[in-house]
């Protein structure tokens, strides 16, 4: 290291001219960082067994922690003490929205919750009454990410009981420009099938977990995975069986004959992709699985629970093929 120990000005000229160290709009955002989110604010309630007891039961928890004659409010539970509810709170600090706002004139204008952190200092219990202060800790340099490019923004609030810091909820979003969507950077490509100006089905996600249930679809198979050690089947795809837990399996092909189990027909909202309203069926495979497609060959509002259906494979478009169920031949 040579630089000069006195006169540390000198280090970000001689930085590397890296876009984030001279991005005008980060400048600008960053001075909002330590500036209030909220301030003063107050749970609209104290805590109380009530609102305990419906989010025990909403997340299935169990734990005698928070029954009994002397309850704690499980951990998790942090930020909700503090929500406003419908009619929202009255202590939003103006920083956060001006934040907001000069994201959206410099045209990042969809948000997304990215993640959460939390940390307890002291359980909360009922008859707590609950406040809290929030601050914009950081706002990242321009970030591109697979939805598109912007900045992240995290938010910390400090919540506290009868006074005492109780915990931290650190909060980010991403405020960002939404990557072109694939229809509409395909609408060069020559060879859709359909109206030139369609958009195509949305891709399916395949993973490590499901890719051979795929590969079975571009060989017109229908596979189902079956137990290696109790030969449970299940469908979709995942990586361990529900009734054993063992991750050994192997697959068995479906014949293709069910019935239609139950089903909904579409009619809103519309997407681009498809032309509501169209009958989307829980189909009972012969083998006892059911999984969820099309049913094609008869009119949406003639699809029937019990009416028999066949497997076809439907070629979408010129990379796409799905299983599809093809009811018809009886009335
Ligand atoms: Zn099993």
């Amino acid at each position: 290291m040579s630089k000069e120990p006195h006169d540390p000005t000198h280090d970000e000229p001689h930085d590397p001219p890296h876009d984030e160290h001279h991005d005008p709009l980060h400048e600008r955002l960053k001075a909002y960082e330590g500036r209030p989110a909220a301030v003063g604010g107050t749970g609209k309630d104290p805590v109380n067994e009530a609102m305990i007891r419906h989010w025990c039961e909403a997340m299935g928890d169990t734990s005698p922690a928070y029954r009994g004659p002397d309850p704690v409010a499980p951990p998790t539970m942090l930020q909700a003490w503090t929500m406003g509810g419908l009619s929202g709170h009255t202590d939003r600090s103006g920083a956060y929205d001006e934040l907001s706002a000069l994201l959206d004139a410099a045209g990042y204008t969809s948000v997304v919750a990215t993640d959460c952190e939390q940390e307890y200092l002291r359980p909360l219990r009922p008859g707590d009454a609950i406040t809290f202060d929030a601050v914009i800790e950081s706002v990242s340099p321009r970030k591109s990410t697979k939805l598109g490019t912007g900045h992240f923004v995290t938010t910390r609030m400090d919540i506290r009981a009868g006074g005492e810091l109780a915990g931290t909820h650190r909060f980010r979003i991403l405020k960002y420009t939404p990557a072109a969507r694939p229809e509409q950077r395909e609408k060069t490509a020559p060879q859709a099938p359909q109206a030139a100006d369609r958009p195509r089905r949305p891709r399916p996600v395949v993973n490590r977990d499901n890719a051979g249930f795929w590969d079975g679809v571009a060989e017109h198979r229908l596979l189902v995975q079956r137990c290696a050690d109790c030969a449970t089947l299940r469908f979709p795809w995942l990586p361990g069986c529900n009734a054993c837990g063992s991750r050994r399996w192997d697959t068995v092909e479906a014949s293709g004959e069910g019935t239609v189990y139950s089903y909904v027909v579409m009619h809103h909202p519309a997407f681009p992709a498809f032309d509501p309203p169209y009958a989307v069926g829980l189909v009972e495979l012969a083998e006892g699985v059911r999984m969820i497609s099309n049913i094609v060959g008869v009119p949406y509002d003639k699809v029937r629970i019990g009416m028999p259906v066949r497997l076809e494979f439907l070629k979408v478009d010129e990379e796409l093929e799905l299983p599809v169920f093809r009811a018809g031949g009886e009335d």
